[in-house]
């Protein structure tokens, strides 16, 4: 059984590069029927919020990666990693350090000035008198001599000398666990077999599974993910825009455009773009992912959220509509069915948020017309066509875009005009723009009494201008 686990520390919220390294994992477990587990290192409990912990949750939701097990809370582990490191003590896997910060600093001062790798010296090592009253941490007693392999699924073989790597800090002064130490005991207790996360955690993965060593447990199987990169080539940071997951849910993206899009930021399949979920789960593997790092593009983000929206049943978008609309404050009880709005609106909107904007003369009447499009559109030749689309409509029982398209054609051919002439005039009474789907639905969808309402507007405005001969 495969088992996958994701594990952010609550230091920060879930941001571009955390989700990808979170989708990676999920969609491993989902691929081979495995399972997902959350696990949230807050061992560092002054950087760690619990705002931050609800960002990750709230995320993780409405990206709709469930997880199997969790969110496991490491500081409710504490007694375990005490238990371990207790062990280690009695067996000589690992000793007490009472260097102070002085000494510490002087130690690296030396090396620096002898141009040597900043490390701990091993000092208290072989310390056999533990009489001293100072405060101590726990060090793992790394070993001195021989190489560790990591046979990486995504870098190849990385080989690491010991004797490059220092006896690290297990157990801080104040019993808390260091992260090194508390993700080795997670990982070999919660028996995860696949470790796939940033290649910022490379560096640590030799210490990590000498670790696993000293438990008596094989390690896993490790796949270090190639960075994330802005536009300009630099490492995606706040710099390049949204950081916090839940902004691309206040911008009108939806989940699957976006866990789409980072998919596609290391691994691919082929020359595929497009991916429902379900696809992803089918097609992901760790061979396919890239070793070399990929750049993040905010306008491909936007063209596949569109694809999205585009492929998606329209029933099933309706909540991330809804929920731009009530950002906007648009009173949905007085308007058309979403789903038909979405289904008209769609092949012009990146974006629900876009989506609200463009259709919200739908449920409420606009402030004024474009002026623009009023001086080009509402013009005086125009008034007797309009004047009869003005009867036609309102005498219509049924407010359906055949009916309200054969109404405009009639009118249209009883003054010998094209329907375009009429269309677009009646599209900047009725919706205020000069841009809306085609009139007959657009006509349909903002209901009859507000078009016939706003068609007789629009005529005042004409015959205004009419009487001043403009
Ligand atoms: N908590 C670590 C982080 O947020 C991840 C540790 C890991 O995946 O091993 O970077």
């Amino acid at each position: 059984m495969i088992r996958t686990r994701f594990a952010p520390s609550p230091t920060g919220v879930l941001h571009l590069g955390s989700v990808r390294t979170a989708l990676f994992c999920w969609l491993y477990a989902k691929h081979t029927q495995g399972q997902f587990i959350l696990r949230i290192e807050d061992t560092d409990q002054e950087r760690s919020t619990r705002e931050n912990v609800d960002a990750i949750l709230e995320g993780m939701t409405w990206l709709g990666m469930e997880c199997d097990e969790g969110p496991l809370y490491q500081t409710d582990r504490f007694a375990r990693y005490q238990e371990i490191a207790n062990d280690w003590l009695k067996s000589g896997k690992a000793y007490r350090c009472y260097c102070t910060k002085d000494q510490l600093d002087e130690m690296r001062n030396q090396q620096k000035e002898k141009g040597e790798k900043t490390r701990y010296n091993g000092h208290c090592r072989e310390l056999t008198d533990h009489s001293s009253t100072k405060e101590y941490v726990l060090r793992f007693k790394n070993p001195l001599t021989g190489r560790v392999i990591v046979n990486d699924q995504v870098r190849g073989k990385v080989i690491f000398e010991n004797a490059e790597l220092d006896d690290l800090v297990i157990m801080r002064g104040d019993g808390s666990p260091t992260y090194n130490f508390a993700v080795v005991v997670d990982d070999a207790d919660m028996q995860i077999t696949h470790v796939i996360r940033g290649d910022d955690h490379l560096n640590n993965t030799p210490r990590q599974m000498n670790m696993f060593s000293a438990l008596g447990v094989e390690a896993p199987i490790f796949a270090h993910l190639p960075m994330i990169l802005g536009d300009d080539g630099t490492k995606l940071s706040k710099r390049h825009g949204a950081v916090d997951i839940r902004d691309y849910r206040e911008s009108g993206f939806i989940p699957e455009a976006l866990l789409n899009y980072l998919v596609r930021l290391g691994w691919s399949s082929g020359n595929q773009e497009v991916f429902s979920i379900e696809e992803m789960i089918k097609l992901f593997d760790l061979p396919d992912i890239n070793q070399s790092a990929s750049a993040f593009s905010g306008d491909k983000l936007l063209w596949l959220n569109q694809e999205h929206m585009m492929s998606t049943e329209a029933e099933s978008l309706v909540s991330h509509f809804k929920y731009q609309l009530d950002k906007i404050e648009v009173d949905i009880n007085q308007g058309p069915d979403l789903v038909k709005v979405i289904e008209a609106y769609r092949e012009r909107a990146e974006t629900f948020a876009q989506m609200a904007i463009a259709c919200r003369y739908c449920f409420e009447d606009f402030a004024e017309i474009d002026p623009k499009a009023a001086k080009k559109q509402l013009r005086p030749v125009i008034l007797e066509p309009m004047l009869a689309l003005y009867v036609s409509l309102t005498e219509l029982d049924e407010w359906s875009s055949e009916q309200i398209s054969s109404c405009i054609n009639n009118a249209a051919s009883e003054f010998g005009i094209n329907m375009g002439k009429l269309g677009q005039p009646l599209r900047v009474a009725v919706t205020g723009t000069s841009a809306s789907p085609s009139i007959d639905i657009t006509l349909h969808l903002i209901g009859k009494a507000r078009s016939i309402e706003r068609l007789g507007r629009a005529i005042e405005i004409i015959k205004g201008r009419a009487a001043l001969s403009l």
